[in-house]
């Protein structure tokens, strides 16, 4: 073996810590010596100790991400927050209402609990790309209220209104992206124009936000024939396409109520439009599941209402879930941090969603 190889054969062999293993192919290559032509043998061994050396790498790495999957209690089967936002008004006129202040300080505490905000598209979709030890916490908008958004003569958000309070805290908390969904209908903010309408969705898609289905009338899907479910659906899909040309990938049941067949809210066609979601939203009352758990429902995925703990809420909204969810850390979604594994403890693996078991770090 000529010393300008071998020089080569050791550098490769210096990538971490496959040295040895780079070493032990070498003795393995000895009973072909004299058999082969010397460049040829030479190239086969370097090939040999790379590929040694890129599994070794591998090894190391997997050993590091199983140690921070375990340091943070990583367990990407557990439970989500989905919140469900109304009006955001200084005098709240129903039980749906915050105010400006009641939703700062909700946010703070969830910035403050290590939540960190991903839309409902990234949620079903499995796009869940948050820090290791962190938590997913999904914001969602109903009925389009111009006290969720609203524009100045320069484009930007008007103060007070929900996205300027999201934006404003998470200036205040690195790390707590301000993106939300928006499940809008006819009402489009108050918007009445075309124009005017595009020009709000343009804005909240180009920062982050994402749009998704509320149908366009807002009527009750439950006890109607499966054709006018599609028809109500489409209808809301369209709104929004024409619009943004952007599909929707989530749809809000008005009401929460599911239609006769709960597929037929997910799936279905009417005249040229058809859809397909990645999941269908209810309006109340547990934290959802993991979209990588078995449990996970596409066509009926709770939420949780934004209130105090008060009357029906000392159990079923807001406040009273978040702090179930602190008091019960070990059922709720805690992210390895790696957007590309689905990490959680050993005994949980009977739960994985067969299309996510190539994506697995149990530790
Ligand atoms: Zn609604």
């Amino acid at each position: 073996m000529r010393w300008g190889d071998s020089m080569g054969l050791l550098r490769v062999g210096r990538v971490g810590v496959a040295v040895a293993a780079a070493g032990a192919v070498l003795v393995g290559c000895m009973p072909w010596q004299g058999e082969e032509p010397q460049d040829k043998k030479d190239a086969g061994v370097a090939a040999a100790a790379k590929a040694s050396a890129a599994a070794a790498g591998q090894a190391a790495l997997l050993k590091t991400r199983l140690a921070t999957a375990a340091k943070v209690h990583a367990n990407e089967l557990g439970q989500i927050p989905v919140l469900m936002y109304h009006r955001v008004v200084d005098k709240p006129a129903t039980q749906d209402d915050r105010t400006p202040q009641q939703f700062r300080t909700e946010l703070e505490r969830l910035a403050r609990e290590d939540y960190v905000p991903i839309t409902a598209a990234e949620y079903v979709t499995g796009r869940i790309d948050i820090p290791a030890g962190r938590h997913p916490v999904v914001l969602t908008f109903d009925d389009s209220s111009p006290s969720q958004f609203d524009l100045d003569g320069m484009g930007a958000p008007k103060p007070q209104t929900a996205v300027a309070i999201l934006q404003e805290v998470a200036q205040r908390h690195p790390g707590f992206r301000p993106v939300a969904t928006f499940y809008v209908t006819r009402d489009m903010f108050g918007k009445t124009t075309p124009e005017e309408q595009a020009q709000m969705l343009m804005w909240l898609r180009d920062k982050g936000f994402d749009i998704g289905n509320h149908t366009r009338d807002h009527q009750s899907l439950r006890g109607k024939p499966e054709k006018q479910v599609s028809s109500e659906v489409a209808a809301g899909h369209q709104l929004i396409t024409k619009l943004l040309n952007t599909n929707p990938v989530t749809l809000a049941l008005p009401y929460g109520n599911q239609p006769t067949k709960k597929e037929w809210g997910r799936k279905g066609a009417a005249g040229d439009v058809s859809y397909d979601y990645g999941g269908v939203f209810l309006a109340g009352y547990t934290p959802a599941m993991s979209p990588f758990n078995k449990k996970f429902d596409p066509d009926g995925i709770p939420r949780i209402r934004s209130m105090d703990k008060t009357g029906d809420c000392v159990k079923f909204c807001s406040t009273a879930w978040l702090d179930w969810l602190k008091a019960n850390g070990d059922e709720r979604y805690t992210s390895d941090g790696d957007a590309k594994t689905v990490a959680f403890p050993k005994f949980k693996t009977p739960f994985v969603v067969k299309r996510y078991t190539d994506r697995v770090l149990a530790y």
